[in-house]
């Protein structure tokens, strides 16, 4: 069979010319522009030219992932086995792989490079991409190190650049500039739908492979919201400050706590009750007391909200719902440690009364959909509670709930638009997040690393340490955390060239430099942990900025931390509402 390629060549077809190879060919052509009609136009092409077979599995790897996002599946494949794999494919010592990626800072490049270095000669046909996706679902189902050989077997049928595309998805990160906003336009354009349908689509499936076979089929208008099928969350944006919040919201806006447990989409038919994480696996298992609260309920339907360690109106630190986390079937024991609750604070989908069908909800407004989920009465159901809800008409206003609430030891507030519709996986301006940091801390860098990505090539991933003032310490550094982010890129530059410098000695990709710059780290939650020399670890660090008037002798000290420690961890609540909670504002 002979097909018209999209750049006009003719080929022959008859034995699928390794699409895998080809699906790496689309990827070099994509990351080689940066305009993105380009990209979209390349990727359209070539989405028209797959088989039904292909295209979902094309359009999967094209998000970066090997299984589509709400596949429960994951290849579980780490760094050990990747590098079995390659290693003993090309008989190079233990650690070869680790040294080419040293390179690059790029997993698939560096299986490419090696397999270029060790001559490697494919064997038979490269692999088409259903072969890759069994390859895939065998590594899925492998044990630990076993599941080296299914990769092992795939990467001896490829040459090194199809080597590269196969190890891409499961490291998670393509690095070829593609957005979803672009494969979005690519499937619209490859079979000419409209591109608000194929993004409706995507959102209610998340499942971008699926969506583009729909395209292909006509089918985009038969996507419901569907009980058990979980959709992607709404997220927020972040914001600099309360003004910013009025400038993009308008004036008044809603505001709630922002919680500090796991997102939890909660579906219900009948007894019949699941919760849901963010990244769509089923967690009901974890939280049975929640699925047996909510089982009790008349109405059936979708509900957005989070799961907290809850007692006696108190939210406990995350880190104790962490106990609770992964954990199927928890016992009595652990239900009574770590008591939990569903706090809601938006609702999808409902069938309330007499309704013969569940009704979505995710097109009307904000203000309609909490009015359905207070008619719930949540707040009388034990293990449930409603979001508090406040409403701010100026940022001063705003700003006197924040004080309130970081008194509470909440370190930000959710901010929405009454009138914003629900927009499943999308970071949109309807909601936007207000976060203060709980504190900050001027710590000394003590090693650096070349950073991943666009920040492959430059000194950007700090490791700091603040001093060891307790008797006997001699004012020690001990590291408490690293952080990648802050700096602007002609920051980093300079700092790079002063690190390389003042590089004392190398641990493999680690420059161990003198302790000379000092930096001012903001972080969320302090919390105990051995990964650091300090016994401390800090939430979310990020450089707040590079304190250049202060010298190492100046840093915080270990008491210091524990001071925060201790004032943070004596009470964190948030308000929610649970039993009789207030009417919400109009
Ligand atoms: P972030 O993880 O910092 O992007 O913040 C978004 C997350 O905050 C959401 O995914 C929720 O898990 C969580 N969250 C906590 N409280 C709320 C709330 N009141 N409304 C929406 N999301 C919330």
């Amino acid at each position: 069979m002979l097909t018209c390629w999209p750049t006009g060549a003719m080929v022959d077809h008859g034995y699928h010319l390794s699409t895998m190879r080809r699906w790496s060919e689309v990827c070099a052509r994509i990351a080689a522009t940066t305009r993105t009609s380009e990209k979209v136009a390349t990727l359209a092409d070539y989405l028209r030219s797959l088989t039904p077979e292909e295209l979902p599995i094309a359009v999967t790897y094209m998000t970066g992932r090997p299984f589509p996002e709400r596949d429960p599946r994951t290849t579980g494949i780490g760094w050990a086995a990747i590098a079995t794999a390659a290693e003993s494919l090309v008989d190079a010592p233990p650690g070869a792989l680790g040294a080419s990626y040293n390179l690059s800072s790029d997993l698939g490049q560096a299986v490419a490079d090696l397999l270029t270095t060790h001559n490697h000669e494919p064997k038979g046909i490269a692999p088409t991409l259903p072969q890759v996706d069994a390859a895939f679902s065998a590594i899925a189902a492998a044990k630990g190190q076993a599941k080296a050989k299914p990769l092992r077997e795939l990467l001896e049928r490829c040459d090194p650049q199809t080597a590269k595309s196969v190890v891409k998805p499961l490291s998670g990160d393509l690095r070829i500039g593609l957005r979803e906003g672009h494969l979005e336009a690519a499937i619209a354009a490859a079979f000419g739908r409209p591109l608000a349908d194929v993004q409706w689509t995507g959102m209610l499936t998340g499942d971008l492979g699926l969506t583009a076979g729909y395209a292909r089929d006509d089918k985009l208008g038969e996507a419901e919201l569907a009980l058990f099928r979980p959709l992607k969350s709404m997220l927020a944006s972040p914001v600099a400050d309360e003004a910013e919040v009025i400038t993009r919201l308008g004036s008044p806006v809603w505001v709630e706590d922002k919680y500090d447990g796991i997102r939890a989409q909660l579906h219900k038919q009948g007894r019949d009750v699941r919760l849901y994480s963010r990244d769509l696996h089923d967690v009901s298992e974890s939280y049975p007391e929640v699925v047996a609260s909510a089982a009790t309920q008349p109405w059936d339907g979708i509900l957005d909200g989070e799961v907290l360690a809850y007692r006696d109106g108190m939210a406990m630190p995350f880190l104790q719902l962490q106990a609770r986390l992964g954990r199927k079937d928890p016992s009595e024991q652990m239900q009574r440690d770590v008591p939990v609750i569903y706090v809601a604070f938006d609702a999808l989908a409902l069938r309330t009364g007499r309704a013969r069908k569940v009704e979505p909800l995710l097109r009307l407004g904000l203000r309609e959909r909490r009015a359905r989920l207070d008619a719930l009465n949540l707040p009388n159901v034990p293990g449930m509670a409603t979001a508090n809800l406040l409403t701010a008409a100026t940022a001063d206003e705003l700003s006197k709930v924040f004080d309130a609430a970081q008194e509470r030891g909440n370190e930000g507030l959710m901010t929405k638009d009454p009138n914003s519709t629900y927009s499943p996986g999308r970071r949109g301006y309807g909601w936007l997040k207000l976060k203060r940091p709980l504190a900050t801390l001027d710590c000394v860098v003590v090693g650096v690393e070349v950073g991943h990505g666009k920040r492959h090539g430059v000194l950007s991933d700090y490791t700091f340490a603040v001093k060891d003032d307790r008797p006997g310490a001699e004012g020690r550094l001990v590291t408490i955390g690293k952080a990648y982010s802050g700096l602007t890129d002609k920051e980093i530059a300079t700092m790079t060239t002063w690190f390389e410098a003042h590089t004392i000695r190398r641990i493999g990709r680690y420059h161990v430099v003198e302790p000379a710059v000092v930096v001012e780290i903001a972080f969320d939650v302090i919390h105990h942990s051995n990964r650091h020399d300090s016994g401390f670890a800090l939430r979310f660090p990020r450089i707040f900025r590079l304190r250049d008037d202060k010298d190492a002798r100046e840093v915080d000290t270990l008491s210091n931390v524990e001071v925060l420690y201790k004032r943070h961890e004596s009470g964190r609540r948030f308000s929610v509402q649970a039993r009789a909670g207030a009417a919400p504002p109009a």
